[in-house]
């Protein structure tokens, strides 16, 4: 019988391989008979949401057998302002993942290919496979490569573009290597990108790049009518158990995603936080200047133990151990520690660890030394 129901399904739904999340925390204590973890694994910000976003859901949680505003419109409202853009240039999504989704929807079909660079977010060959669009994969700059090893290739992302392609996707910095080009790069890219290809800027991790490193948003929307800038609450906001994030495209584009959107697809609940959340500066600033911090010095830690690390923009850091990696990450996983092995990327000798608060880290490396003594 499932044989049969393997079948009926749509042909790239067949091929695609399910996204594999971590385990349930306390079920990993639970089986490995431990108490007091902390997970390093999937990029959320250690600090937790700003006081006014819990607030804000303090607030509006009674509310909840109301179905949520659909257009999100006082979000739009807040988020188009700080863009300096009309509200109907954004798209809503349950997480940016949803937009992503959206983006597949409105522009794939399986006539039609997709592009993105070898070690891309796992996303995004997730949502080009389940239309049934071709999925053409750009080398990665090589490992040893002096600039950005594993980093996007903008040569090869461009080479791979064809007659067929409708979306190209662009992690910056992308996740799991925490790689980035810099604006300069990206503006020339766009330039040279067909004006009838979307280009998905995925910048969920904004907030975290170097400031000379941030691309002017509104100016790049301004120049390219087929680029789609998206953003999540889910990384410095630190509302990922929420879902919510969000596109920023030319107003045609963004009435594209909307008509294949659910028309309730983010919650009350996330939409009165996000608005908080967008509010709280003095929160995201120590956000970002925690993980500055920890960043410097989990990087410096890394090193003196002979280990290599890829360069990061993120609000994560990813290690090459030089050997399969796998042992490594159960020997943290029983030192109470969690992190993202990244086999799955093609990439069994590193792990990804998210940058943690100052404890957390000290935890980090003294359960890595352990593990690898
Ligand atoms: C974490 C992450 C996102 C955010 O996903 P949400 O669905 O908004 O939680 C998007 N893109 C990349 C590259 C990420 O790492």
């Amino acid at each position: 019988m499932p044989q049969t129901f393997e079948k009926l399904a749509a042909p790239g739904v067949q091929r695609l391989q399910p996204y594999l999340p971590g385990k349930p925390v306390e079920e990993l204590e639970r089986e490995l008979g431990i108490t007091d973890s902390i997970k390093l694994a999937s990029n959320e910000n250690p600090l937790g949401p700003s006081a006014a976003a819990l607030r804000a859901i303090e607030q509006c949680y009674r509310d909840i057998h109301y179905y949520p505003d659909g257009s999100a419109f006082k979000l739009a409202e807040r988020l188009g302002a700080r863009f300096k853009l009309d509200p109907a240039c954004l798209t809503f999504g349950n997480g940016s993942n949803d937009v992503l989704e959206l983006v597949a929807r409105a522009f794939l079909t399986p006539d039609h290919s997709a592009v993105y660079s070898q070690y891309a977010f796992a996303v995004y060959p997730i949502v080009v496979q389940a239309i049934g669009a071709r999925a053409k994969i750009a080398p990665a700059y090589s490992e040893t490569d002096a600039n950005m090893p594993l980093g996007h290739d903008p040569e090869a992302l461009l080479g791979c573009i064809d007659a067929t392609t409708r979306v190209v996707f662009v992690a910056n910095p992308n996740n799991p290597t925490g790689t980035w080009m810099d604006t300069a790069t990206i503006k020339a890219m766009l330039e040279r990108i067909p004006p009838n290809v979307i280009v998905v800027l995925d910048l969920a991790y904004y907030e975290y790049l170097d400031d000379e490193l941030k691309p002017d948003i509104n100016a790049l929307l301004a120049r390219h009518e087929n680029l789609i800038v998206t953003g999540t609450f889910s990384k410095v906001y630190a509302l990922a158990g929420l879902r919510i994030g969000y596109g920023l495209s030319h107003p045609a584009v963004a009435d594209l995603l909307n008509r294949v959107r659910q028309p309730f697809n983010t919650n009350l609940i996330a939409q009165a936080a996000a608005l908080a959340a967008l509010d709280d500066e003095a929160h995201i600033q120590s956000s970002v200047q925690m993980n500055k911090a920890g960043k410097t010095e989990l990087q410096n830690a890394l090193a003196q133990m002979g280990l290599s690390c890829l360069p990061t923009m993120g609000n994560f850091i990813t290690v090459n151990f030089q050997q399969d990696a796998a042992p490594i990450f159960q020997g943290l996983l029983r030192e109470g520690v969690i992190v993202r092995p990244l086999a799955n990327y093609q990439m069994p000798t590193y792990l990804r660890i998210t940058i943690g608060t100052a404890e957390q880290n000290e935890r980090l490396l003294a359960a890595l030394s352990e593990v690898l003594s």
